[in-house]
């Protein structure tokens, strides 16, 4: 009997004599107890004799997966879990369309910055993009379409997200097969009108950028040409909406903006949209491209090694002391979607397609196009690289699952490299995130236990 090498114990949490311990491989959390951790620490230490009351905890640390008979079995697991992660389908196909790389904001960090166009998807492209996506879904087991409009500002060119939504509806019909769609919006042309009109065609979810209170906001991203603020529209539009749909506001923040963010979160506990909002995603901006400041806030993205541990979780512990869900759990291991096989292909307005948002409009990075059959070798090289083999071959590294089965960011690994495949290894940054967001989940836990227990 072993302890897993995937364990990330930390002593004396939440109090002397306790441990909060995350396993990365299987993602089970706990608070052990005082004659818990005597054990843990017997098998970290080689015991030998174990009595029957540690044998029946060390058969319960096993089931979690803190315990091993064998770490080259273990090994052998985590690399059948990382390919299953490359190739899994959970049945619903999750695809981005890019409507339009156009903006009527001009944000001072804006990713699509280099690239920026008044480039728009065309109804011939939609039509390809949606050709496309059928024919993937045809040859996997799909219960649900799940697209995501994006930008630019998506809803410049509100034709192709009505278009195809009403081309998915109609193809969904009889099929057993579901359709919906969320927006990554600015927020300033969605009116409630509007989103009674789209929740017809399966709009579910809108994520609104929003960068803090006015002075900041207005500073940030003000309307493109003219320059005027756009903080009023955006908020009076999120009061206007966060009824009758789900609402994540999203931003960035800097050291130099991150006080003014908690006024922001209090201004909302103030407009009564604490109770409405569906959640709060705020990521710290990173140099990225150039000289622009950019954040990648993809769901499933990797940590961002820019980020310091302590900043980050400041914020995060802020949203969730306030009452505020976060969008996506704190511990949870990162997905990069370049060696993902099923789905989360991006369709740009050209119809090139791509994995990754930082990624468009580098065609040498494309995986494809809408009007070829086949995906481009760069799909293939992607899910056939397998950078995390020699992670968790030649190293001990504990977080092989947890860093993602693209070992990390490509993207970053490229710009501060040069090298796209070069592992930009963050060893020693997740060391120090790791027992910081295990502290904040477990006081997260506690408070929602608290909340429910009082209510
Ligand atoms: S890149 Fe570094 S942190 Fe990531 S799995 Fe490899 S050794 Fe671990
Ligand atoms: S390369 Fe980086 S930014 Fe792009 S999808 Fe992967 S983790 Fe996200």
């Amino acid at each position: 009997m072993k302890l897993s090498r995937f364990n990330i114990p930390v002593f004396d949490e939440p109090r002397k004599g306790l441990m909060l311990l995350f396993n990365t491989l299987t993602m089970d959390f706990d608070e052990l107890e005082p004659e818990y951790r005597q054990t843990y620490q017997k098998l970290k230490n080689n015991g030998v004799e174990y009595s029957p009351q540690e044998l029946i905890q060390i058969e319960e640390m096993t089931a979690a997966g803190y315990v091993v008979s064998d770490h080259e079995a273990e090994k052998a697991k985590a690399a059948e879990w990382m390919r299953a992660l490359s190739y899994h389908n959970d049945g619903v196909y999750r695809a981005t369309i890019v409507t339009t790389m156009a903006c009527n904001l001009n944000c001072v960090y804006c990713i699509e910055a280099p690239f920026t166009s008044n480039r728009t998807m065309t109804l011939e492209t939609a039509d390809k993009a949606f050709s496309r996506i059928i024919r993937e879904i045809e040859d996997r087991p799909t219960k649900h379409i799940a697209i995501a409009y994006y930008g630019g500002e998506p809803l410049l060119n509100l034709p192709v997200i009505e278009h195809l939504s009403r081309r998915f509806q109609e193809w969904c019909n009889g099929t057993g097969i579901t359709y919906s769609f969320t927006l990554s919006t600015n927020g300033t042309l969605l009116t409630r009108e509007m989103v009674d009109r789209l929740k017809e065609l399966g709009l579910c979810l809108a994520q609104i950028s929003v960068d803090g209170m006015a002075e900041i906001h207005d500073k940030r991203r003000p309307f493109k040409g003219t320059g005027l603020p756009s903080f009023d529209v955006v908020m009076q539009n999120i009061k206007d909406v966060a009824d009758i749909l789900p609402v994540i506001i999203a931003g960035c923040y800097s050291l130099e903006t991150e006080p003014h963010i908690y006024r922001f979160f209090d201004y909302l506990i103030d407009q009564g949209l604490d109770k409405k909002l569906d959640s709060l995603l705020f990521s710290p901006e990173t140099s990225r491209i150039g000289d622009n400041k950019t954040s990648c806030t993809s769901v499933d993205c990797a940590i961002n090694p820019q980020w310091s541990a302590s900043h980050y979780v400041r914020v995060q512990k802020e949203i969730i002391n306030r009452g505020f869900n976060l969008n996506k759990p704190l511990l949870a291991h990162a997905g990069c979607a370049l060696a993902l096989n099923y789905g989360h292909i991006i369709i740009a307005p050209d119809g090139y397609l791509y994995k990754c948002n930082a990624l468009i409009d580098n065609k040498e990075y494309s995986v494809g196009h809408v009007d070829n059959e086949n995906l481009a070798p760069f799909h293939h090289i992607c899910m056939t690289k397998e950078l995390w083999r020699k992670c968790l071959e030649e190293t001990d590294c504990p977080y092989v699952y947890f860093c993602g089965n693209a070992c990390g960011c490509r993207y970053a690994a490229f710009v501060d490299s040069g090298d796209f495949w070069h592992v930009d290894c963050q060893r020693k940054h997740y060391d120090e995130l790791l027992p910081e967001l295990m502290k904040l989940e477990y006081h997260r836990i506690n408070l929602a236990a608290s909340k429910s227990s009082n209510s």
